[in-house]
């Protein structure tokens, strides 16, 4: 953890506020917010993992420009190819830059569901909504599908790594790739602190969500780099797990006395969550989300 942090308060910056987390593990990091014309979409993260055959990308980030801009700061790193890119679900901040990446020559790969959202349509059509609601931002977006797709454990061998891609859906998508390199894990939304997760999407399953924390923790990552805010260690596991809980064992509770939705957002609007980062955008998302959620696992 020291070690760690000295390397984030010596951290170089290369442009896109490059971020050299381990000897081969370099991030950038987004704003925390929702996209804006100011942050340009940039609220999430994306790492480049260096070998001696070229780099592996974790995440495009939200459009084509920010993509564009990552990987310039990686070649000013190294000047090496980018032969990957590993998408570790389908929302638009963690993959609407593949366009650049498939200019760049790079292998995408994600969940075998994303591929199935891009070719039914879905994802243009969440990419035109996202449009509408923040002007601006998305003007440049090209979606394009993965090139090679997972829907069980593979080794990816490169330049001398071995870099492990774990699905583990469904939890915070039906899409959550978790991307393994020695002791890290890479693991997109699955994992937070002090950040809301978000549980509103449509395919999230927050009770299996909390297996797979148990399965994350049981692995001993001696680093966790989730899709937002600084490294983590295991503490953020426990973190994002009493958040869900919370969640879900309030809903439940406030359920079975008999109340609706809206009298059920009230009495949850304030809880011991209200500091973190997101709380604004995301609890009363969750809260509904949840409480439809519940409904189906009965
Ligand atoms: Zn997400």
């Amino acid at each position: 953890m020291v070690v760690l942090l000295l390397n984030l308060l010596v951290a170089l910056a290369f442009g896109m506020n490059l971020v050299k987390v381990t000897e081969n593990v370099y991030m950038a990091k987004g704003a925390y917010g929702l996209p804006s014309k100011e942050n340009r979409g940039f609220m999430s993260n994306s790492y480049g993992i260096l070998t001696r055959e070229g780099w592996v990308v974790i995440d495009t980030l939200s459009t084509p420009e920010l993509a564009k801009e990552f990987m310039e700061a990686l070649k000013r790193v190294k000047e090496a190819p980018i032969l990957y890119v590993i998408i570790t679900h389908y929302h638009m901040d963690h993959w609407f830059g593949i366009s650049a990446y498939k200019e760049a020559g790079a292998k995408v790969i994600a969940h075998k569901n994303l591929k199935e959202f891009y070719d039914e349509g879905f994802a243009d059509m969440v990419l035109e909504a996202i449009k509408e609601s923040f002007p601006g931002v998305f003007d440049n977006v090209k979606l394009a599908p993965p090139d090679v797709v997972v829907d069980s454990r593979v080794k990816l061998r490169v330049g001398k790594k071995i870099i492990e891609i774990i699905p583990m859906t469904p939890a915070h998508t039906n899409t959550d790739l978790v991307v393994k390199l020695d002791g890290i894990l890479f693991v997109g939304d699955l994992v937070s602190y002090k950040r809301i997760p978000f549980l509103g999407d449509r395919n999230v399953a927050t009770k299996r969500w909390l297996e797979v924390l148990e399965r994350i923790k049981k692995m001993k990552p001696k680093l966790i780099l989730g899709g937002h805010g600084d490294p983590m260690d295991v503490r953020a596991v426990d973190w994002t797990k009493s958040y869900i809980t919370y969640v879900r064992e309030n809903v439940r509770k406030l359920k079975e006395e008999g109340l609706f939705v809206d009298e059920i957002k009230e009495a949850l609007k304030d809880s011991p969550f209200k500091d973190s980062y997101m709380y604004e955008e995301f609890h009363m998302r969750n809260v509904y989300s949840v409480f439809n959620e519940l409904d189906m696992e009965l």
